[in-house]
């Protein structure tokens, strides 16, 4: 196997190529992130307060780690009267619904959940699980969210109008960019290009690869997958909101986030999640675990490698790190049988997944078939 000398990618990863000094692809076109800086930031806050209405933004709250720092510093650091809402997907963790309520009472914020949809999204996963895993592609892992998109999308305009409030608080980072996702399906997206622009292209490119993999598998035919999965994708572009995303402003710094959430609000990671970032969603946890298991890497890869080419963190620590939570993976196996247990997922299916994860030749065959 080959390794990049400069990220944490292997020749497992789709579309990568080496260079003769043993760079990838991704490091080569990795542009370096502009940070438009404190001041950039402060002025942002400052126009949102100036409107002066009840309350001067929106944030969404999932109780995981990002979310959860951005209220904090919305109400300590810049003094902003949020509006904050949870979309409660039915995938959260126990312990991401207590870091919630010690948020709510400790920050005293106004905050709104929406909690009708838990079962519907719950009897989803499982329909599409017991479906995908009859002609399993690995692609299609992402259709395991459907209902969540939309879900959390609608609550964006209803709350925008309701309460008359243009701004949102958004918790995206740079290091989040440039995930397999797409090149799962073949499209050779580049990271950046989601930032710019191109991101409706290949979200429309990437709705035509999902929508004919769902013709290939006749499992998935059921009035309720079809439905949520196009309601899903045609509320996909998001709201009509001004987004104020901080950590475009300053560094996503790692330590101090944990510093801050842990001793203010005593933030807590579920601890069968193998790392505190995106450890507040079952479904991403399974979904991760199969990619790892699958083809070797997972979301944490791409996450760290974005770190080291930012400089935020050293290629031996990011190693070491990537090595306790891919440990952490190969202990989880019956985890996640457990959680697929808990969404009712028929027994031979996940008898099934765990047969595919140990079957040398279908692994060989998944790989063979991504445009390495
Ligand atoms: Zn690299």
């Amino acid at each position: 196997m080959t390794y990049c000398n400069t990220c944490l990618l292997s020749d497992a990863y789709p579309f990568i190529s080496f260079d003769s000094n043993g760079k990838c692809n991704c490091c080569r076109s990795n542009s370096k992130r502009i940070y438009l800086g404190k001041k950039a930031l402060n002025e942002q806050i400052g126009k949102i307060k100036s409107e002066s209405r009840e309350y001067d933004c929106l944030i969404g709250l999932s109780g995981g780690r990002d979310s959860t720092y951005l209220a904090l510093r919305a109400i300590k650091d810049w003094n902003l009267r949020p509006l904050a809402y949870c979309y409660s997907n039915g995938h959260m963790p126990e312990t991401t619904m207590n870091n919630l309520k010690k948020l709510s009472k400790k920050l005293d914020i106004n905050a709104i959940m929406f909690e009708d949809e838990v079962n519907r999204n719950r009897d989803l996963f499982r329909r599409i699980f017991n479906a995908w895993i009859k002609h399993p592609h690995l692609g299609m892992i992402q259709t395991f969210c459907i209902g969540c998109r939309s879900g959390v999308n609608k609550c964006i305009p209803t709350l925008s109008q309701d309460y008359d409030i243009n701004y949102i608080l958004d918790g995206a980072n740079y290091y989040e960019g440039g995930s397999y996702k797409l090149k799962l399906f073949g499209i050779d997206d580049d990271d950046f290009s989601a930032f710019t622009g191109g991101w409706k292209k290949l979200h429309l490119q990437l709705a035509w690869k999902i929508f004919s993999e769902f013709l290939k598998n006749p499992y998935y035919m059921s009035p309720t997958v079809i439905f949520n999965g196009i309601n899903d994708f045609s509320k996909g572009f998001g709201a009509n909101v001004d987004k104020i995303r901080p950590f475009f402003y300053e560094k996503y710094d790692v330590a101090k986030i944990m510093d801050a959430i842990a001793s203010e609000l005593d933030w807590q990671q579920p601890s069968y999640f193998p790392d505190p970032w995106r450890s507040d969603c079952d479904v991403a946890l399974i979904k991760n675990f199969i990619c790892f298991k699958a083809l070797g890497f997972s979301d944490y890869d791409f996450f760290l490698s974005n770190m080291i080419r930012d400089n935020a963190i050293d290629r031996n620590e990011a190693e070491e790190q990537l090595q306790k939570i891919n440990d952490h993976f190969n202990n989880s196996t019956s985890k996640i049988k457990e959680l697929l247990k808990s969404y009712k997922v028929d027994s031979e299916s996940i008898q099934s997944l765990e047969n595919l994860l140990m079957d040398k030749i279908a692994i060989s065959n998944f790989k063979t078939r991504l445009p390495i």
